[in-house]
């Protein structure tokens, strides 16, 4: 337990690191890292896409990236969404797009993550792509919201995020459902303080299963993101006692994680989700996954050494 907290926060220490960060890009998506992450390029993971979507699994992509510190560069990464919402059509691709609000200026303008975010929802909309805001940490929760409550005005096909280990989370699925949200439900990946979050792992994971089931009561379509046996499990208990249809949620799982459940859940007749990140800036996304399961060390070990 204490080797695994160690572990834990080394790992989210070092996905925080600006130094280890550049010298991973100068290296690329050796050391494992392109076990879960779909390449440095998006044409890299067009094949891999393809390839998901024949063995029946749907996609969402995220272009990795978070703090961009310029107008510029919050733009030059809005533009490669739309590229990449372009590319998706073009080669009719069962995918849709996620993205975090850091990476299109939020910390930077209000007005300019409004901005990009309104010109990738209408290339979106035009090619018929759902967009799903990632939720990054507690301090950003709110304003995340806020934007997300206001672009889904216009926009049908926009969805966001709700993390379990949060104290507010039960508040916002109430609040949101007036929306008709489209809502991926999660644990949480990011280290948080014991004033805003649930530090006790098993009161995450209760409170994951409430606001599964508060979310389905409510009658909204819901995307369960979790590799873990106990919460998927409880998916099916309450598809069986909520008399639910299949088509009323979905489990989505990060590329590389569990693919013998993804294809177990697939033939079962559920709809499965992969998220798969691609990107320059694969480097925090691969040491938070390293954080949150150190059995995924293994095989960046095993990256290091392969030839
Ligand atoms: C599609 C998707 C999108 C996400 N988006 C966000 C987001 O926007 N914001 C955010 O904060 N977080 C996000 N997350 C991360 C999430 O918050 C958790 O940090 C992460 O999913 C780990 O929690 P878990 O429920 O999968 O399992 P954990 O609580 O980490 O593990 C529980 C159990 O599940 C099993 N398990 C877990 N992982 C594996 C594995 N790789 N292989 C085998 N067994 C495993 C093990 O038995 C483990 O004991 C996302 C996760 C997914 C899957």
């Amino acid at each position: 337990m204490i080797l695994e907290a160690i572990s834990k926060n080394f790992f989210l220490f070092l996905s925080n690191n600006k130094v280890l960060d550049r010298f991973a890009k100068r290296f690329g998506t050796s050391f494992g890292a392109d076990k879960i992450v779909g390449g440095e390029t998006f044409s890299q993971a067009i094949p891999i896409i393809k390839q998901l979507n024949h063995d029946g699994l749907q996609v969402t992509v995220d272009h990795l990236g978070e703090f961009v510190e310029s107008k510029d560069e919050a733009r030059n990464r809005a533009q490669e969404c739309i590229d990449t919402i372009r590319s998706i059509a073009d080669h009719q691709l069962n995918s849709e797009v996620s993205l975090k609000l850091t990476s299109l200026g939020l910390d930077i303008s209000h007005d300019l993550v409004m901005e990009n975010m309104k010109m990738i929802l209408d290339a979106a909309e035009a090619a018929g792509i759902t967009v799903t805001i990632d939720m990054e940490d507690s301090s950003r929760c709110g304003t995340t919201l806020d934007i997300f409550k206001s672009l889904k005005k216009d926009y049908s096909n926009l969805g966001t995020v709700i993390q379990s280990y949060l104290y507010r989370s039960e508040e916002d699925i109430d609040e949101l459902s007036s929306y008709n949200p489209y809502l991926r439900l999660v644990k949480g990946a990011y280290k948080e303080s014991g004033k805003v979050a649930f530090v006790d792992k098993e009161m995450v994971d209760s409170n994951l299963k409430r606001l599964i089931r508060k979310n389905l009561e409510n009658g909204q379509y819901t995307a369960i993101a979790s590799h873990d046996d106990a919460i998927i499990d409880y998916t099916k208990e309450l598809e069986a006692e909520l008399k639910m249809s299949k088509e009323q949620f979905e489990f989505q799982m990060l590329y590389g994680m569990r693919n013998e459940t993804q294809k177990k859940l697939i033939q079962e007749g559920y709809t499965v989700r992969v998220y798969l990140p691609y990107g320059e800036d694969w480097y925090g996304y691969f040491m938070r996954r390293l954080a949150e399961r150190p059995a995924n060390i293994a095989f960046a070990i095993k990256g290091i050494f392969k030839k």
